[in-house]
């Protein structure tokens, strides 16, 4: 078995995204018992970029952990039309 490697979480590109017309992230903390998230606009990254790659990022504003939960905003396709 080589399934030595370190299975990393990979999730889509901005690019990805974009095209499914999401411009909006949602960033849940990565504590479960916290579960503060916040909503942002995803423009100020590339399309080479994967959600997965900010989510080392950030620090919840509630209980000051690194790391997050990145997912696309699905609702932000009508608010930002
Ligand atoms: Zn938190």
């Amino acid at each position: 078995m080589r399934m030595s490697a370190t299975l990393t979480r990979q999730k889509i590109t901005f690019a990805e995204m974009r095209a499914a017309g999401v411009r909006g992230l949602l960033i849940y903390c990565a504590d479960y018992h916290c579960s503060h998230w916040t909503s942002i606009s995803g423009d100020r990254w590339g399309d080479d970029v994967r959600l997965s790659d900010i989510e080392p990022r950030f620090t919840c504003q509630g209980c000051g952990r690194r790391g997050a939960d990145v997912r696309p905003d699905w609702h932000s396709v009508d608010a930002y039309a």
